[in-house]
Order: structure tokens, then C-alpha cells, then sequence
């Protein structure tokens, strides 16, 4: 549920953004969700198309690339993805640890 507001201030920020550029109306906004980010990307392009409806992103494409978690191995230090229920790294069957990759939630840029 909580997409809701977030979605709501990304609307807010490419408002921003066209006014700044003198533009009436966005393209595309382009958004980085990892998986871990605590945010759903599929709601987040339900309440896009909501809210979007009677704002300056009623005709812009919503773009959301997805960001997979990585762990990175305390031994060899190499990132990799993880398998259920196990931390051991493919390579060298070491211990991996959780890193930022996957916790990203930013807006990448916006296309008026
Ligand atoms: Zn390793």
C-alpha cells in the first residue's frame, strides 16, 4: 500500500521537472526498483496509471527497470545471485554477504 504515496511524489517531482524545462506534458519516466527496495514495481505501475490520469504524465510511459539482489562472497568477492535458502557463493562455495545491489529506488530520468 504504501506505493501509493511514493508513486504519488514521483508524479509531484516530473511536474517539477516539466515546469523547470517549460514543457507541457512528460514522456517517459524511467525508474530504478530493485527487488529489495521494499517497494513493488507492478503496484507501482497500477497507481501510476491512477494518479497519472489527471496530471502532466497522463500520456508518459512509465519505465521500470528492475534491479536483481546480488550477494558478494567474503572469500573470493565475487557478487552473485542467491539461491533459495542458501548463502554459499557458486564459486568457491565461501559465505556471501548481502550488499546494496537490489535496495535501489530512484527515478533515472524523466523524458518531456
Ligand atoms: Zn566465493
Amino acid at each position: 500500500m504504501h506505493e501509493y504515496p511514493i508513486t504519488k511524489r514521483i508524479i509531484e517531482i516530473s511536474e517539477e521537472f516539466a515546469k523547470k524545462n517549460n514543457a507541457d506534458d512528460i514522456k517517459q519516466i524511467n525508474l530504478v526498483v530493485g527487488d529489495y527496495s521494499g517497494y513493488v514495481a507492478s503496484s507501482i505501475e497500477l497507481y501510476f496509471d491512477l494518479i497519472a490520469e489527471d496530471s502532466i504524465c497522463k500520456n508518459a510511459v512509465l519505465n521500470i527497470e528492475r534491479v536483481e539482489p546480488k550477494l558478494k562472497c567474503s572469500d573470493c568477492g565475487k557478487l552473485f545471485k542467491r539461491k533459495p535458502f542458501s548463502f554459499a557463493c557458486p564459486y568457491c562455495q565461501g559465505e556471501g554477504r548481502p550488499t546494496e545491489i537490489g535496495q535501489e529506488f530512484y527515478i533515472k530520468s524523466i523524458e518531456v
